[in-house]
């Protein structure tokens, strides 16, 4: 591993400590603790969800209720675990009484999940539902429109493989959209395989073409 990657890891590390005292929002006031994120730092698949949950925020992991079961099946139906990648949430305190979270909360909470995916570099982010999606893709569209539709963007300086899934939450009692996650699951390996090195770019054949004017013109 070098040098740069080892310092990017205890970075993570760093900033989870600083952030466990955050007091950005007001859900600082009725949290039991700040749920950072788990999994490993050096993942090429993280996942987003929305906020911690009652077990999340006593236990201080994320997705570790009925959701979390469901995501772990998940998973390992793709041959993963959930040491192989990293799982966070766009919220890292628990809305009282599990409420959605508010656009003030979302936006004083960003600055973390923006440093933890500059400092994880995934190569895909899964956004569970429509908080993630929509914080992620910066567009307005549901995750009933989005999902299973994988779009390549900069994020937090990166080039990431953005790619919406339903919540495991809203699929644990709805037999249909469960077969439609799991089919959209199905497609990670493929997009984890995938190569983010961009071809080489056009703007170069413009560049030479701009350095023969003469050349050019005679083309014509
Ligand atoms: N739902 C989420 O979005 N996040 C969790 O951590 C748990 C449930």
């Amino acid at each position: 591993m070098s040098a740069v990657r080892v310092e990017s890891l205890d970075a993570l590390a760093e900033y989870a400590a600083a952030t466990a005292g955050c007091t950005r929002c007001r859900l600082a006031q009725g949290r039991t603790q700040v749920v950072f994120g788990a999994g490993s730092p050096r993942a090429d698949l993280m996942f987003v969800g929305e906020a911690p949950g009652f077990h999340e925020d006593k236990q201080g992991v994320p997705f570790v209720g009925q959701a979390g079961k469901l995501l772990e099946g998940l998973l390992a139906g793709v041959q993963l675990r959930r040491e192989d990648v990293y799982i966070a949430n766009v919220l890292k305190c628990r809305p009282p009484g599990n409420r959605d979270p508010q656009p003030d909360e979302i936006e004083s909470c960003e600055p973390h999940l923006f440093r933890q995916i500059e400092l994880i570099e995934p190569k895909v982010i899964a956004t569970l539902g429509n908080f993630a999606t929509k914080l992620l893709s910066g567009r307005p569209l549901g995750i009933t429109r989005v999902h299973g539709q994988e779009q390549a963007l900069t994020i937090a300086g990166r080039s990431v493989l953005l790619y919406p899934l339903y919540h495991p939450a809203a699929a644990l009692y709805t037999p249909a959209m469960l077969k439609v996650l799991e089919s959209d699951f199905a497609r990670l390996p493929e997009l984890l395989g995938r190569s983010l090195t961009p071809p080489p770019p056009a703007v170069e054949l413009s560049v030479v073409a701009a350095l023969q004017p003469a050349e050019q013109l005679g083309l014509f």
